[in-house]
């Protein structure tokens, strides 16, 4: 089956100052990124900020264009940004941010913006959105007597299903969801999540979920990629991911999310914090902070390689537990 889009060696490379007047230096925000998402399919995207995961949303719906490999969306190149395909093409994908007030217009009713999709690609006379926009707060959980209100006098979770109806006005075959749910309380996360999840299942969707909080990923997602400075350090089913993580770095992420009636001891705690991307370190970028780090991981960046029950990782102990290699 052809993946609904499929992402190929991607790299971006933008220029950081350092300080007022220092002088702009090469970060490589993303840096060759290669992934699929089958329709239908749920991929999670985590890792610490400053991973590039953002960056990576946005360059599979082409709104950051690649500077280096391909996105193919249903098996296509994805147009140049803004070309009249790719307005056209972004009925079918769209993205879903953090924060739903800064994505909402403070001046316009929700009814109106939720249909706003439906107006921009021509998807519908105008007398027959009401009764769309009214099918599509349903969907999200909100009442079609809130369609005259305007986001200010929504909660931050009514707020962020309008978004959501929004999103799904065009009929969508992809959603990229950015920390969809962080900006929220965590009481409300959950039935967000859930909400987003019957939905996508119910239509089909597929889904790009971005998230640095793993609890919420591990309850969305079929599969999750792991993201370290730009690069995919480790790849596999959710349930491999959270059963069994291999790669160092994902072992302490998962091992940081809270388990009902697991203490606290024997968890792996990540050290030091995320080495700024303007000087990335040798070999691994990882090397600074691992437990495991060895000579070879000062020296030599490790590939992304086939690690096992369906998983990729790019780690030289975990190649080496499953093929030999110089230390
Ligand atoms: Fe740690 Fe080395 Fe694996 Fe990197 S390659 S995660 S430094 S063991």
């Amino acid at each position: 089956m052809t993946p609904l889009i499929e992402a190929n060696n991607l790299v971006r490379v933008y220029q950081m100052r350092r300080g007022l007047f220092g002088r702009p230096s090469p970060v490589r925000a993303v840096d060759g990124v290669s992934l699929s998402v089958m329709p239908g399919e749920t991929l999670g995207i985590v890792g610490e900020s400053g991973s590039g995961k953002s960056t990576l949303g946005r360059m599979l719906l082409g709104i950051d264009a690649a500077q280096e490999g391909t996105v193919r969306f249903q098996g296509q190149p994805m147009p140049a940004l803004h070309s009249p395909e790719w307005r056209a093409l972004r009925a079918k994908m769209q993205l879903v941010f953090q924060d739903p007030l800064a994505a909402l217009d403070r001046r316009v009713t929700i009814a109106r913006q939720i249909a706003e999709p439906l107006e921009i690609h021509r998807l519908m006379p105008r007398q027959h959105q009401g009764d769309r926009v009214a099918e599509l707060m349903r969907a999200v959980g909100l009442r079609p007597d809130q369609a005259g209100r305007y986001p200010h006098e929504l909660s931050g979770g009514q707020r962020q299903r309008a978004v959501i109806a929004r999103a799904l006005a065009s009929r969508p075959k992809l959603l990229v969801c950015d920390e969809p749910v962080s900006a929220l309380d965590v009481s409300i996360q959950a039935q967000v999540v859930n909400m987003m999840r019957d939905l996508q299942e119910k239509n089909g969707i597929a889904m790009v979920f971005i998230s640095h909080d793993l609890k919420v990923v591990r309850n969305i997602a079929d599969r999750v990629a792991v993201m370290y400075l730009g690069r995919i350090v480790e790849e596999a089913s959710s349930d491999v991911i959270f059963r069994a993580p291999q790669h160092p770095y994902t072992k302490a992420l998962v091992s940081s999310v809270p388990v009902p009636g697991k203490p606290l001891e024997g968890r792996v705690i990540l050290q030091g914090e995320p080495p700024n991307p303007a000087s990335r370190p040798s070999g691994c970028a990882f090397h600074p902070r691992c437990p495991l780090a060895r000579d070879i991981c000062r020296s030599v960046v490790p590939d992304l390689l086939e690690a096992g029950e369906g998983r990729t990782a790019a780690c030289h102990v975990v190649a080496g537990e499953t093929a030999p290699v110089a230390a």
